[in-house]
């Protein structure tokens, strides 16, 4: 309510959308697959830490983030549980990994090699202590390289690595790969699979856990049976692609965007003949259009290449156009006749068909959603309900 009353623009995060979500993930694996949950890029641009403790209280246990310094941000706000850092693991993390009982993704002889050095004796004191329980402490988790190219081990590797792991008394919680193409090429990513599993497979029989999917693997099945599945993109209720088909799986499963994106106008205007709005006067008026200034721009956000194309609606549905260039902190909208008293807007809405749903704007941009969520900036505020 204080952020409501005081920010002529926000996000808005719908996280009983994200409990549902999350519950229909889980309905299509089996059924003591987990949810290790990704909340890399500031959750998608969703704000990593309401929503890791949204899903922590509603009984979410195991996370992943890119980096040490995303986990730190959960770690700092009092979120104790698992955290996978997902991006090949760097002998210079080792510290951090370590004071903040962070789990690796090894893929490296070299990293494995000082991880051995530093779980040891030589390893300062202060980094071996923690308060976390010791049976959870210093585990990493294999990462396989099946066809992304990106990290892993070649899958021919993974028993001289487990043995490693064995001999210098390194504990693996799990072993996972990753799909280079889960949603559109059906037979690369059975081939990943089961050359994974061709490997993997066996050491489940150890207590050692499995994973593989992403939320393509998740939807389309690659991998629901393993131990978890890693689903980032589909969980914020956004499909890993663009199309119809995607759409429809969607309304048909459920699945909903958890964001919206409000504001307000700061200023508004009724225009003469031939005046021109913004940088380089792009944009030439006719006698009587009213234009709304709306407080944002491309440094929240809101990206540059929308000028003159993107189109946000008002709080009945009416489309309003973007007129004129984006700005760093502003964008101009021309308000139709019935709408001029508008003062609640969408720059998003979170639907699938909405002008300005993220997946139209991610066509428009001729990107993917990913790229437009995780785009929002740390300035705007969030509003969590
Ligand atoms: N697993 C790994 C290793 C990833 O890097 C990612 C994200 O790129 C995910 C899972 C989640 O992917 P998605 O958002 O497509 O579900």
């Amino acid at each position: 309510e204080y952020q409501l009353a005081r920010r002529r623009t926000y996000l808005k995060i719908d996280l009983d959308i994200l409990t549902e979500n999350v519950s229909i993930l889980k309905s299509l694996c089996s059924q003591n697959t987990d949810i290790l949950a990704v909340l890399k890029g500031n959750a998608y641009g969703h704000g990593s830490i309401e929503v890791g403790k949204h899903l922590r209280d509603i009984g979410v246990r195991h996370f992943a983030v890119a980096s040490p310094w995303e986990a730190i941000e959960l770690r700092k706000a009092g979120i104790e549980s698992f955290i996978q850092i997902f991006g090949n693991a760097c002998e210079e993390e080792i510290p951090d990994l370590l004071e903040y009982d962070l789990v690796p993704t090894v893929g490296s002889v070299e990293f494995l090699e000082e991880w051995a050095l530093y779980t040891q004796d030589s390893c300062p004191n202060y980094l071996l202590q923690s308060t976390y329980p010791d049976e959870t402490r210093r585990q990493i988790v294999i990462k396989v390289d099946t066809g992304m190219s990106r990290n892993g081990f070649q899958p021919e590797m993974l028993d001289d690595v487990v043995n490693y792991c064995d001999e210098k008394g390194i504990k693996i919680h799990s072993i996972m790969t990753h799909f280079a193409a889960a949603w559109d090429n059906p037979q690369f990513t059975s081939l990943q699979l089961e050359t994974f599993l061709n490997v993997a497979a066996k050491y489940r029989s150890r207590g050692i856990k499995l994973h593989a999917a992403n939320s393509a693997g998740t939807l389309l099945g690659y991998g629901t049976e393993l131990d978890f599945v890693r689903p980032g993109i589909a969980m914020y209720g956004l499909p890993p692609d663009t199309t119809e088909m995607a759409i429809s799986m969607y309304q048909r499963l459920g699945l909903r965007p958890i964001l919206s994106w409000m504001a307000k106008p700061n200023l508004v205007k009724t225009m003469s003949e031939g005046r021109c709005v913004g940088y380089d006067k792009t944009y030439r008026c006719s006698e009587g259009e009213v234009i709304a200034t709306i407080p944002l721009g491309y440094a929240d956000g809101f990206n540059r290449l929308l000028s003159g194309r993107g189109i946000i609606t008002t709080e009945n549905g009416s489309e309003c156009p973007v007129i004129g260039r984006v700005s760093m902190d502003a964008i101009s909208v021309r308000l139709p006749q019935n709408e001029e008293q508008c003062k609640n807007f969408y720059i998003f809405k979170n639907d699938f068909t909405s002008p300005n749903s993220v997946v139209e704007l991610a066509k428009q941009l001729q990107t993917i959603t990913y790229d437009v969520t995780t785009s929002l900036a740390a300035r705007l505020a969030r509003v969590y309900s």
